[in-house]
């Protein structure tokens, strides 16, 4: 029995031993297997009788007694792990003591030692490995976080507290879906449960940041078992925005071409449309608008490539080409390639998209025809102008030599004129002068009525060649007027009363009005201006009949320096056509030639007087009305005499 007991206890797998207390607090051993007394290189019966500081040094047994006493005092199981150093070999062993008991009274300790080194090995290495991966797992460049499928956190990386701005203890409080913004929650969940399936999911989803702002993250996921995913999730919010700009500038530059109300299309070498605007499709079916096809093909329909294809000369020159080309339809359409070259190669060498640029010129073209024709027009009557133009020189020249005469002829006229004039103004003033002088002499009534028709024929005749010397003076420039203190009021009164004589010939009431209020010396030339009056004058008498002529000189305004006067020579005769009040002042114009005869007159006296006017910085102005009689006035303005001098 016994050899059986201790068999059966050495063929256990663990240390088993008893020991009691002995007398000085020691304990020895009362029993030990095969496994116990191993380690101290002792059989189980040189074990026993062994007190724990027999077998170990000091230090260790007092660890070791307390240990037993404890368990021996306090009636209690005892476990705990302590290392040994066996024959240089360290070693840890797992030790459960219990109180033995026999009856009711505690007869020793039951040990039981499990050595426990190779497990605490693997512990190490295991915790190790452990260490190891939370520093990869710390130090990953994304973000990793384990969580249940309810979305709720377990274990977040220090670069997912990063992404998303909370710390870790927050994050751990928290869902995946606390963060994902309301309108994707449900895709959130959704991929939750493809994760639950098809044990990984990977999405593109925004996410709310710690200060508020929506970003975006990727989150590629595998399932580690029924409960539990793990996550990593990386911030491509850069790479998002830049992907929307990059979008947003995509659709900017597509609304630009296809804004441009030309064809623009872009090809590869083999002449497949990569893009093309609206405009470039505008003219295709529709069912053929598909990118990818050959250009010739939806284009213009040819199956080989155009004859004008002008992609075939870019590719041959790498440089860009146009052509003006008719299509069959007969519209007319300016063709633009231009290379776009690979950036890659950095040569500029290889050609590797066609930029088609086509634009209708039917319009132009069809202005360009018109304009040939009118430009063929103008060159033919531009010469028909230049011949005109050489009549014209030819004639130019012609007239000139002509004027060249008529001045020469002119002048020799006004010379002969105002001699002629001169020559017969002597021997009149001789025959008007003993005329006068025979007059007082004693002569019977005939011979007084005689001298009297040769005194007024030679007045007359002189008047004639007055007027004639003064219209060869204007027509010669050389009419100057003089400058004198004048008292006109009494000049006025002159010229009127000179020509009273005829006035009273007929029955008229010839009437003087003179401003009182005149200055009586004012600048002038006063031969001149009694000139002008007698002609008016005498016009006005000569063609009134009956009624009344009147002479009025009215101041109109007077200053310090100067003196405006308008002279007005009123008559209720014949009235002059409205068609004639211009010509009248025209040289020898008369209103009606057969009047010459009635009234005599050269059509001298109203351009002459005119001419003076116009000399003295006046303008004679002429109010009529035929059958009812005629106003001729004129305003003058005066230099006064130096007051100061006066
Ligand atoms: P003349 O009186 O010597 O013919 P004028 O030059 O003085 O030349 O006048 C030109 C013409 O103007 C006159 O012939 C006459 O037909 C017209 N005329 C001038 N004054 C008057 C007037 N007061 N009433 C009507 N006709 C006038």
């Amino acid at each position: 029995m016994l050899n059986q007991y201790e068999a059966m206890i050495n063929a256990y797998d663990d240390a088993l031993f008893i020991v009691d207390e002995t007398q000085e607090g020691d304990y020895r051993f009362q029993v030990a297997n095969l496994k116990a007394a191993e380690p101290f290189g002792l059989t189980p019966s040189q074990m026993i009788g062994k007190s724990l500081s027999e077998l170990f040094d000091e230090k260790l047994a007092v660890k070791l007694q307390k240990r037993y006493r404890h368990c021996l005092k306090e009636n209690v199981s005892v476990e705990y792990e302590e290392a040994f150093e066996f024959s240089n070999t360290k070693s840890v062993w797992k030790t459960r003591l219990s109180p033995l008991i026999s009856g009711h009274q505690t007869i020793g300790i039951l040990g039981i030692s499990k050595n426990i080194t190779l497990v605490k090995q693997m512990q190490g290495i295991l915790r190790e490995k452990e260490d190891k991966y939370q520093v990869y797992l710390e130090n990953a460049p994304y973000g990793v976080f384990v969580a249940d499928y309810t979305g709720h956190y377990l274990e977040v990386n220090q670069q997912a507290c990063q992404i998303t701005g909370y710390s870790k203890e927050a994050l751990l409080g928290m869902k995946i879906t606390n963060l994902i913004p309301q309108e994707y929650k449900q895709k959130g969940l959704e991929h939750f449960q493809q994760l639950k399936q098809n044990a990984k999911a990977c999405s593109d989803i925004p996410f709310i940041h710690r200060d508020g702002s929506q970003r975006w993250w990727t989150v590629n996921a595998v399932k580690l078992n029924e409960e539990t995913f793990l996550g990593f999730v990386n911030d491509i919010t850069s790479a998002v925005e830049a992907r929307q700009k990059i979008a947003e500038s995509e659709r900017l530059f597509q609304a630009m071409l296809n804004a441009i109300p030309d064809m623009v299309s872009v090809q590869d070498p083999q002449m497949n449309i990569l893009y093309s605007n609206w405009n470039g499709f505008a003219a295709v079916e529709p069912s053929k608008r598909r990118l990818n096809t050959k250009c010739y093909r939806t284009y213009r329909g040819y199956d080989d490539l155009c004859p004008d294809c002008q992609a075939k000369n870019v590719m041959r020159t790498k440089r860009k080409h146009q052509a003006q080309v008719q299509l069959p339809d007969g519209t007319w359409v300016e063709i633009r390639v231009i290379p776009i070259f690979d950036q890659a190669d950095g040569q500029n060498k290889t050609v590797k998209y066609f930029l088609e640029w086509v634009r209708d010129i039917t319009d132009f073209k069809d202005k360009e025809t018109h304009l040939q024709l009118q430009k063929e027009e103008l060159i033919a009557s531009n010469e028909e102008l230049e011949s005109l133009y050489e009549e014209l020189k030819a004639l130019n020249e012609e007239l000139i030599d002509s004027e060249e005469k008529a001045n020469k002829f002119s002048q020799a006229k006004s010379e002969f004129l105002a001699n002629m004039s001169h020559e017969l103004r002597t021997p009149l003033n001789g025959i008007l002068g003993f005329s006068k002088l025979l007059q007082k002499t004693e002569i019977d009534e005939t011979q007084a009525d005689y001298l009297n028709c040769v005194i007024y024929s030679g007045e007359l005749l002189l008047n004639i060649i007055n007027d004639i010397l003064d219209f060869s003076k204007i027509e010669a420039g050389k009419l100057i007027l003089e400058e004198t203190e004048t008292d006109i009021k009494a000049m006025v009164q002159k010229t009127f009363q000179m020509s009273t004589c005829k006035a009273n010939q007929k029955p008229l009431t010839y009437q003087l009005f003179i401003d009182e209020n005149i200055p009586d010396t004012l600048q002038t030339d006063p031969l001149r201006l009694n000139q002008v009056l007698v002609n008016l004058l005498g016009n006005a008498v000569k063609f009134t009949e009956k009624g009344s002529v009147t002479l009025k000189a009215h101041l109109l305004n007077l200053t310090n320096t100067h003196a405006t006067i308008r002279f007005s020579i009123q008559d209720t005769g014949i009235g002059i056509p409205e068609d004639q009040t211009e010509h009248i002042f025209e040289m020898f114009t008369q209103v009606d030639s057969s009047s010459t005869r009635v009234y005599g007159g050269t059509g001298l006296g109203l351009p002459i007087s005119a001419k003076i006017l116009e000399k003295m910085g006046s303008k004679i102005h002429l109010s009529t009305a035929l059958g009812k009689g005629s106003t001729f006035s004129f305003v003058c303005d005066f230099t006064r005499m130096n007051l100061e001098r006066k």
